[in-house]
């Protein structure tokens, strides 16, 4: 159990782009890594306070491993991940940054995370005694360092603010006294971000401020307050605090709500022509078929579905980038193909395809959400497994 963390650790470059994956795969996901990096900077200029860079859910579906060292490299000093799994691969493959993770069961050992040196985020009095039992039972490292989480209105994880709080406030410190723990950080969690202005925000950033008081006038002494995610980083300077919590920006989508400052997205999703069929007026296309063509035309196969992750909702809107133009894919979205009407446009057997990128010219993943009446979020951890990655960059 080490309380400690190795901060400032140098990580390898990656100077060549490095497929994960078969190269036969029929789709793959290129991760540009300086898009990460650049987005760090442009975040950072923007909140100048640390950044966390949010790499659950592998990195969003970019991969979790490469992008923290990516947004560690352009300046990152926190990675933020979901579970103990999550903090701990990122431990196995050498990742020696300060990690914070936060949703774990209350009967979970967390001494192999507190072994790991990440700091566990707490919200109920039985988690709590759980990390100080494992950090007691440990019989090496100091006190396990906590992060205590009120909820401050989104109504998920948290304490709830109020006595709830005031009672995980005075456990901690009680457990702090006796030498198991140490509380570094006090966060919450926004429920409208991505409106500027929000009176929420305004009313979570007051009980938040609230709530820091309490944790202080009951002896407790964090040095890490925390609030913000991608959309408030941006919008909402009273949210930041001593860092932001940083997803989908890390990964160049826009969270909305401010001014464009650059971001790059990251992931390009590229597939190619594997079929290519003239048909003849009155054709009907892929299941049902929900599309027949209104004139003769040119069918293109593309071998990219619902289990690669893209939305079968997003049928009748989705369009992809092949030939030289933005092309409608039409028919149902299979789970392993979507057909693509080229019109008389010149496209070849094997010819490139791209799902979404950065733009303007292909689709981008915010308009893919938007298709599919969801979040890019949706879209990008939706990404299939079979889809190869391949990262890009020297940025690592
Ligand atoms: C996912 C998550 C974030 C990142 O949110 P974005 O809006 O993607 O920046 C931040 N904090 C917590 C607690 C999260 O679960």
């Amino acid at each position: 159990m080490a309380s400690g963390h190795r901060a400032g650790t140098v990580w390898p470059v990656i100077s060549h782009s490095t497929a994960v994956g078969v190269t036969s795969a029929l789709a793959e996901a290129v991760v540009d890594l300086d898009a990460v990096a650049a987005n760090v900077r442009t975040i950072a200029a923007v909140t100048r306070t640390d950044l966390m860079a949010v790499v659950k859910a592998d990195g969003f579906g970019h991969g979790a491993v490469p992008v923290a060292r990516a947004a560690l490299a352009a300046g990152a000093t926190w990675l933020g991940v979901t579970s103990s799994a999550e903090a701990l691969a990122l431990r196995d493959s050498g990742v020696g940054a300060p990690i914070l993770s936060w949703l774990h069961r209350p009967d979970e050992d967390f001494g192999p995370l507190l072994a790991a040196g990440v700091d566990v985020a707490v919200s109920t009095l039985p988690h709590l005694r759980a990390v100080a039992a494992a950090a007691a039972a440990a019989t090496s490292g100091g006190p396990a360092m906590v992060q205590l989480k009120v909820d401050t209105g989104l109504s998920r994880n948290g304490a709830r603010h109020g006595s709830d709080w005031a009672d995980l406030v005075a456990l901690a410190r009680a457990h702090e006294m006796a030498g198991s723990i140490r509380v570094r950080g006090v966060w919450s969690h926004l429920a409208d971000a991505d409106q500027p202005g929000s009176p929420l925000v305004r009313r979570q950033v007051s009980a938040f401020r609230t709530a820091v008081r309490v944790a202080r006038a009951g002896g407790l002494d964090p040095v890490l307050l925390h609030l913000a995610n991608s959309g408030a980083a941006l919008t909402a300077p009273a949210t930041r605090f001593d860092i932001c919590r940083v997803g989908l920006a890390l990964y160049g989508v826009d969270p909305g709500g401010g001014r464009d400052i650059g971001l790059r997205p990251a992931m390009t999703l590229r597939s190619s022509v594997v079929n290519l069929k003239q048909v003849p007026a009155g054709t009907g296309v892929s299941y049902g078929p929900d599309h027949v063509t209104a004139e003769p035309t040119t069918l293109a196969l593309v071998p990219v579905g619902f289990a690669d992750g893209l939305p079968r909702n997003a049928e009748g809107r989705a369009e992809v980038w092949v030939g030289g133009a933005r092309c409608p894919i039409v028919g149902r979205i299979a789970m392993d193909q979507c057909v693509v009407d080229v019109g008389d446009r010149p496209v070849r057997l094997g010819d490139p395809v791209t799902v979404f990128g950065p733009g303007p010219d292909e689709p981008t993943v915010t308009e893919w959400a938007r298709w599919a009446g969801t979040n890019p979020n949706d879209v990008l951890t939706g990404i299939g497994a079979r889809v190869a990655r391949r990262y890009q960059g020297v940025a690592a």
